[in-house]
């Protein structure tokens, strides 16, 4: 688990990496269920 900011809404907090663009995200803008921050689940 990591701390720091969210690449998108850069609000501080627990942060989740991105499996394809490898950026970290809260999670509000992380989707457990695929991995993958929400930049790259919109582009699927
Ligand atoms: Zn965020
Ligand atoms: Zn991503």
């Amino acid at each position: 688990m990591l701390t720091g900011l969210c690449y998108i809404c850069g609000k501080a907090g627990i942060l989740h990496t991105c499996r394809i663009c490898g950026k970290n995200v809260c999670g509000e803008h992380f989707d457990f269920s695929t991995g993958l921050c929400m930049n790259c689940k919109a582009r699927l």
